[in-house]
Formats: C-alpha cells, sequence, structure tokens
C-alpha cells in the first residue's frame, strides 16, 4: 500500500462510519502510525509503507471507524503549544478552551496563588503554570482517573503543580488571586444529541452539567467568594448559549467586572468577573 492508497483507503472506510472530517483523520492516523510529515507526503505520495507501518495504520483505522477519537487512538492532544496524554477519563483539551487559559494569563502573575477547578487532564492547570512560571497553582478534580491523568502530564511537562480529588471546594483551603474552571455545562437533555465521539467516548461526568447546565455555575458563583481574594478574579468557561445565564448568577452573588468574551467562532465561550473589594 502506498502512502496516497493509505489516505485513500482510510478517508473511503471513515466517511462510510459517518466520521466527520474523514480524509483529515485518515491522514493524522497514517503520520502518527507510519511518521511520515505532511511535505513528506506532498514529495513522495507513491512511497511504499513497510509491513509494520501498514499493519499499524489498518488497526489505527479499524479504531476511528468504531468513533473512538482520534486522541484516544495516538494518546495525546496538543493544547496551547503543549502536549497533554489523555485517554477515556478525561476530556479530550479543546481548542475553544484556549481562550480561557489567554484570559486567565491576563491576570496570572508570578508569586499569585490560582485553582483551577474540574482539572481533568490538568491542561488549563499547566498551561498557565508553563506561561506564567512562578505562580503557584492547585487543581482539583472528584475523578481519580482524571487526577491520575493529570498526575502524568504534570511530571512529564516538569511543573511543579498541587492535584487534589476534591468535589469543587470541598478539600480546598486558603485564598486564592484567581479561580479557573471548565466545568461540565451541557444540559444532560442535550447528551444524547452530541457527536458520538464525545457521548460514547468522553467522560460523562465531565460534560454533564445537570437538567439545565448551570449546576456547576451556580455552585461555583455561591462556593468560590469564600475562597477568593478581594479583587481576586473568577474566569470560566461556559457554553455558547450560556452568555446571559452564567453572568446573572455572578451578578447575583455580588461579582461585579463582569464580560463575557467570545471564541473565534464569535461563539460566547468565557466569563470572567471579579469578587468586589469592600
Ligand atoms: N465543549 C465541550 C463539548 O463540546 C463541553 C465541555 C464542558 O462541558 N465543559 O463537548
Amino acid at each position: 500500500m502506498t502512502l496516497r492508497e493509505a489516505v485513500g483507503e482510510g478517508a473511503a472506510r471513515l466517511e462510510k462510519a459517518g466520521v466527520p472530517e474523514a480524509e483529515l483523520d485518515a491522514w493524522y492516523l497514517l503520520e502518527w502510525t507510519a511518521g511520515v510529515s505532511r511535505s513528506h507526503y506532498l514529495a513522495y505520495p507513491t512511497e511504499a509503507l513497510t509491513e509494520e507501518q501498514e499493519r499499524r495504520f489498518l488497526d489505527a483505522l479499524a479504531l476511528r471507524e468504531q468513533r473512538i477519537p482520534l486522541q484516544h487512538i495516538t494518546g495525546e492532544q496538543e493544547f496551547m503549544g503543549l502536549s497533554f496524554l489523555v485517554n477515556d477519563q478525561v476530556l479530550v483539551p479543546r481548542q475553544d478552551t484556549e481562550l480561557l487559559v489567554e484570559e486567565a494569563l491576563k491576570y496570572l502573575k508570578p508569586g499569585m496563588r490560582f485553582l483551577d477547578l474540574c482539572t481533568g487532564s490538568g491542561c488549563i492547570l499547566l498551561s498557565l503554570l508553563h506561561y506564567c512560571p512562578g505562580a503557584e497553582g492547585i487543581g482539583a478534580d472528584l475523578s481519580p482517573g482524571a487526577l491520575e491523568m493529570a498526575e502524568k502530564n504534570r511530571d512529564r511537562l516538569g511543573l511543579p503543580a498541587r492535584l487534589v480529588q476534591s468535589d469543587l471546594f470541598e478539600k480546598i483551603e486558603g485564598s486564592f488571586d484567581l479561580i479557573v474552571s471548565n466545568p461540565p455545562y451541557i444540559p444532560s437533555g442535550a447528551i444524547p444529541g452530541l457527536m458520538e465521539e464525545v457521548r460514547t467516548h468522553e467522560p460523562l461526568m465531565a460534560l454533564d452539567g445537570h437538567e439545565d447546565g448551570l449546576y456547576f455555575y451556580r455552585r461555583l458563583a455561591k462556593e468560590s467568594p469564600r475562597y477568593l481574594k478581594d479583587g481576586g478574579r473568577l474566569c470560566l468557561e461556559i457554553g455558547f448559549d450560556q452568555g446571559e445565564s452564567v453572568p446573572a448568577l455572578l451578578r447575583d452573588e455580588g461579582f461585579d467586572e463582569i464580560e463575557v468574551v467570545r471564541d473565534l467562532a464569535g461563539l460566547d465561550r468565557v466569563v470572567k468577573a471579579r469578587k468586589s473589594r469592600r
């Protein structure tokens, strides 16, 4: 099988399986299994795969045909220019979430103490620490499987984060300059309509925001003032249709300087707020 034939056959099979970007994914699987760069592929499309490469490619293709996410097959996802290990215990880092990190970096300074709730793979916590060395970061998650993954990522990136198993603030002590979170925010009723990759292979616990999707924002709005310093910031990822409901919850709890930031697609994606100084 040549490189071009591999992409062609891969794309056709994935297309048939209903994979949204079949050709792109076929190409990624080839790149990953055969270690060929895009420029090599374009220059030598008729080069043959070795037997070993072909076997690995076809095995990976068979997994992707079952709608297993690409990143569960390759085991990693890039986020903020860093590589994160992932498995089915954590949400695959989304590009949209980079906006949350960028907004948080506007406040975070060396010497500050920050908290990342529902840390999952640790992608938010660890990229904040990477881009703001000298800050002190704590990550919390209720899921032991997620914390295990976050620990692996922390050690692999060589960053000094502390990780705690905690139901939001349950095991958290002290006060923080900044609290960030990408909590589960999909309304339970919308989960059956998610893409198959997400619905059947990503952890439901990381997605399900209960009946109206706002369960965790209600708790964050109520509980975070106790853990924020006066003037401290809260930065949250939100769903595209939560740009009014989440700010309203924060207003009710006395936050000020509430701002909604849109992502590259023009959708409401991040809410920032300040705990008012008294
Ligand atoms: N944005 C994620 C998705 O598309 C949901 C993330 C979350 O619930 N925090 O599935």
